[in-house]
């Protein structure tokens, strides 16, 4: 079982993120959570889960644009739990405008927070998954890691380059016993999402079920969104034994979008 192993989830303070350190934390995993938002709520639900799985949770503030600090997340966890098995690299962020309007500054922040931030966190943690002879890396692509949509040319590069990251690593790591596998998600309803789908509400005056259906489902299939757990489930199978031989993979978790 996976009780009483250690695991990093980058950008867990919300949707995703927040959702795989609280399936991890439910299998026993004491989990080091980051990410940004208010300092109060994020000890409450820190505070929140321990209680309730009785793991340890503990909480880095490290910036995901920042090597250092990015280093210093991985080792600190390390030297927290003094073993290191899974490392979810998931913090990311969406900027959606026009290549030729689209701000530098978006750009650089997207390829650094949704890419480099997986790279930085991947190099000082496989030292200590190699000495282990055991470890998980799973990164959080995207469906827009195997296809793209129109505006979205930082955050389709981006995760692009982690669905090829994920499979140079796997080779290099393919004998040590540790595995590296990006999952790809469709629509999932985190804040961040939600916040959009008001936003297209007022934006095109049409009710929120339209925006839904004729905006963001458009690209999928089974017009439902994906749900946490069915993300939680493909997290804890490649993290497990079970998960031994999967490895290099992009998992598509899409209501069949990237089917089509
Ligand atoms: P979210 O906005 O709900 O959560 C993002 C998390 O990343 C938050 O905890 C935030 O604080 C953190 N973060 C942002 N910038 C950071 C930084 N510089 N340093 C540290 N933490 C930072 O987003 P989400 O929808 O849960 O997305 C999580 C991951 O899943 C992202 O990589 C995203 O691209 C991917 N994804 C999301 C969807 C979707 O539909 N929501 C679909 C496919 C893939």
């Amino acid at each position: 079982g996976l009780a009483g192993q250690a695991a990093i989830v980058t950008g867990s303070t919300s949707g995703i993120g927040e959702a795989m350190a609280t399936a991890l934390a439910e299998q026993g995993v004491n989990v080091v959570i980051n990410g940004f938002g208010d300092a109060a709520r994020i000890e409450h639900d820190r505070r929140a889960l321990e209680e309730r799985t009785g793991v340890r949770i503990v909480y880095h503030g490290a910036d995901m644009t920042k090597p250092d600090e990015i280093a210093d997340l991985v080792d600190s966890a390390w030297r927290e739990f003094d073993r290191l098995d899974i490392l979810v690299n998931n913090a990311g962020i969406q900027h959606v405008s026009p290549v030729e309007e689209f701000p530098p500054e978006k750009w650089e922040a997207i390829i650094a927070i949704n890419l480099s931030s997986a790279f930085y966190a991947t190099r000082a943690a496989v030292p200590i998954m190699k000495a282990q002879g055991r470890g998980r890396i799973v990164n959080l692509a995207s469906a827009h890691g195997l296809v793209a949509s129109p505006f979205k040319s930082a955050y389709v590069a981006a995760k692009h380059g982690i669905v090829g990251f994920t499979k140079s690593i796997a080779l290099e790591l393919a004998r040590s016993g540790v595995t590296c596998n990006a999952i790809c998600p469709g629509y999932v309803k985190t804040p961040l999402v939600e916040a959009q789908i008001g936003d297209q509400a007022k934006a095109r005056g049409i009710p929120e079920e339209r925006v839904v259906e004729d905006v963001i489902l458009a690209a999928q299939p089974n017009k439902s969104f994906v749900e946490y757990p069915h993300l939680a489930g493909m997290l804890l199978y490649l993290v497990s034994d079970l998960g031994a031989s999967t490895t290099g993979a992009s998992l598509a978790i899409d209501g069949g979008w990237t089917a089509a």
